[in-house]
């Protein structure tokens, strides 16, 4: 396994080890990322002896400029080199109590350390001492599962999870980067062991749901939450989208199977992991809002409204940030009905402006998730959807292009009204920049400060306001 040693770092840490004639191995996801041919930047050591000593001695060696983090209740050092972090740790023995994941540590053998890991695949290590140096320890055949595409514990698999149930959620984060499959017995474990996720914190739950997230096909993680029993734990919300309804011979979709497709879908165009959180929301109302109607059949009477208005709650419980990021995920799960309800035909102008003026900024990715949101199996509506998009983006195009709405400025300020009527901040202010907006967005005037000025004029005659003489 040379050749996963290639950075002159690795030479130099066997080097100080055999000075020090302390046994030292790369362990874990740097091993089976190198195998997998994967960049990596974090490299875990482990020592048979202090991790804290070996590392202080490292960045001596390395000179001036290298700085070692101590992490003295955690036995850990952590020495930046380039773009490496290296994480330097004696070798360790776990066990576990029943109220909690954090384990009674004590000093351990390689093996012990190796039996700690969670998956066969993170269990393997690289000798840096120097007659074994490069040679594979991998005692529970971590290379063949790699090659196999399989996860599996080391141990026992529902001991494994009972211990640290955040394991659950990196079996699923890893099939869902990887494209693995978890084995049967270990994912039984994972639905026998699925309540336990209860001790582990949210902010836990959330790293591994949003590497679920930004891996390349999410719907393979958000099946098997939902197959082991943890999404009905961590996301009771997302939980409820599944199932069809049948009334009068009418069925609906699965929504459950419909979001997962549209998470899909925009994973497929775009990074951006809250354009992705607004796929997995847009729809996350229409289990409250579900009824149906003799005559329309089922309708998810303003899903798009009460949905926006749960994101805050579920932002909150996810301990996701509650910032302008959940803002986005909230405007565009709002809007996310009215470019596919423009009708290309039809669509007035001012239909447009308003999208525009709504959606601002969002604009962009909001069409890039009404898009993802077509995912009828009748091919002809696909693409009659699709062509009307195009449409609507066209128009979108040529009405900015005159209008500039999309960063809306107020193009006759409040100070210039104020200054103008010599009246003092009132609410004859906060009507007549409404009415200016109002006329532009319908068209009645042009986004300019000449006819937003002589509508301003008008306005204030007709509320009773005087120009001030000058
Ligand atoms: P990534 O860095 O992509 O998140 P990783 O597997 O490298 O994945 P780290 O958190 O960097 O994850 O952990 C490094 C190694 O520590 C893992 O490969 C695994 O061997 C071990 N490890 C991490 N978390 C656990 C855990 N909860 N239980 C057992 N072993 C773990
Ligand atoms: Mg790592």
């Amino acid at each position: 396994m040379k050749k996963c040693l290639n950075d002159k770092i690795f030479k130099l840490i066997a080097e100080v080890a055999k000075d020090e004639d302390v046994p030292t191995f790369v362990i874990g996801g740097f091993v089976r990322d190198c195998i997998l041919e994967r960049k990596t930047h974090d490299v875990d050591i482990v020592v048979l002896g202090s991790g804290i000593d070996l590392a202080k001695k490292i960045a001596n060696r390395l000179g001036k400029g290298v700085h070692v983090s101590i992490f003295r209740s955690f036995g850990t050092a952590m020495v930046k080199f380039g773009d490496m972090e290296i994480e330097f740790v004696g070798a360790r023995k776990e066990s576990y109590r029943t109220t909690s994941r954090k384990p009674i540590v004590e000093d351990g053998s390689l093996e012990d350390d190796q039996n700690r890991r969670d998956f066969t695949i993170n269990a393997m290590a690289i000798s840096l001492n120097q007659d074994t140096y490069g040679t594979l320890i991998d005692p529970f055949g971590g290379r063949e599962d790699i090659k196999n595409k399989i996860l599996r514990t080391p141990l026992e698999p529902e001991k494994t999870f009972s211990d640290d149930p955040l394991r659950m959620m990196r079996a699923i984060r890893f099939a869902s980067q990887l494209g693995f499959t978890i084995e049967e017995a270990t994912l039984d474990a994972i639905k026998k062991s699925a309540t336990r996720i209860e001790i582990v914190s949210r902010e836990r739950i959330t790293v591994e749901l949003n590497k679920i997230l930004l891996s390349d096909k999410p719907s393979i993680g958000f099946k098997l939450m939902e197959e082991s029993g943890l999404l009905q734990l961590i996301f009771p919300e997302f939980q409820d989208l599944k199932g069809v309804h049948e009334e009068n011979g009418q069925r609906h979709k699965d929504n459950f199977y419909h979001t997962i497709q549209v998470v899909d879908n925009v994973a497929s165009i775009s990074d951006n992991l809250w354009l992705r959180w607004a796929a997995v929301l847009h729809d996350i109302a229409k289990p409250l809002t579900k009824k149906f109607d003799q005559d329309l059949g089922w309708t998810f009477h303003a899903h798009e409204f009460i949905g926006s208005k749960m994101v805050h709650g579920i932002f909150r419980k996810m301990k996701l940030p509650l910032n302008e990021k959940m803002k986005y995920v909230q405007n565009i799960v709002l809007l996310h009905l009215r470019p596919i309800s423009l009708s290309p035909e039809g669509v007035s102008d001012s239909a447009i402006r308003r999208l525009v003026f709504d959606a601002g900024d969002n604009l962009d990715d909001l069409m890039l998730l009404c898009e993802a949101d077509i995912t009828s199996k009748n091919e002809k509506t696909v693409l009659k959807h699709l062509k009307n998009f195009s449409i609507v983006r066209q128009k979108i195009a040529e009405l900015e292009e005159k209008d500039s709405i999309r960063n809306f400025q107020p193009p006759v300020s409040g100070e210039e009204i104020m200054e103008t009527f010599g009246i003092s901040p009132s609410k004859p202010i906060g009507i007549i920049k409404d009415f200016i907006k109002e006329a532009i967005l319908d068209g009645i005037i042009k986004n300019n400060h000449d006819e937003a000025y002589a509508l301003m004029l008008e306005k204030g005659k007709e509320l009773g306001l005087q120009t001030k003489k000058v």
